[in-house]
Parts: C-alpha cells; structure tokens; sequence
C-alpha cells in the first residue's frame, strides 16, 4: 500500500465517523408577522433563522425552529468537516493514479535492481 492508499483509507475511517449534515447556510433574518399591533410592525422585526441551499442554481430557503436552532447549528458545521474529508480522498485518489507505476513495470524494475 503507498502512502495515498493509507492516507486515503484514514480519511474514509473520519468520513464514516461524521456526524448528521446538511449542505446549506444558516442565516439570521427578521420578519415582521403582520400583525399590526405587534411591536414588528414599527421599530423591531423578529428575528429568525433560516437555512438557504440550492437545487438546480436556485436559492431555496427553509425555516429552523428555535427549539432546533443549535441542532442545526452543528449540521451545517459538520459539513465543513466532511467537505474538506471529501477532498482530502479525491486528491489521494488523484495521488494514486499519478504515481501508479504498471505491474509489469514494477516486476521488470525490481529484477533490474535485484541483478545490479
Ligand atoms: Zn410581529
């Protein structure tokens, strides 16, 4: 196994060792309800939060409960991990093929160095 390999097989170990996540943003908006009498109608929107992500180049946006906020918090910061985790296995995989050496190659290599 070359070092690509053993590099490779970690981070596949840390990938499957990830936690729930989603591929979104979470962003903190305010609102107003519509209420007239409800104090968002004059000086203080609420504030809420929400995750935007994108499905076929169009920002989507769906509502995060307060009661899940942290929740998903630690989703959307899972994926930062799983990204980089992501690219550390495609370059290894890159990694291997460049420095594949051929089977027969390899024999003819080691019989040379075997005979000198
Ligand atoms: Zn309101």
């Amino acid at each position: 196994m070359s070092r690509f390999d053993v590099r490779r097989a970690a981070a596949l170990k840390r990938l499957a060792r990830c936690r729930p996540f989603v591929t979104a943003s979470l962003c903190r908006v305010r609102r107003r309800c519509g209420n007239p009498r409800c104090r968002c109608s004059r000086d203080q929107p609420h504030q809420a939060y929400v995750l935007t992500y994108k499905v076929h180049a169009k920002t989507k946006t769906v509502h995060v409960p307060k009661d899940l906020l942290m929740e998903v918090r630690r989703w959307v910061q899972e994926y930062r991990q799983v990204k980089k985790l992501i690219r550390e296995i495609s370059y290894q995989s890159l990694a291997i093929l460049r420095h594949h050496v051929p089977a027969s190659r390899a024999v003819a290599r080691s019989r040379k160095l075997s005979r000198s």
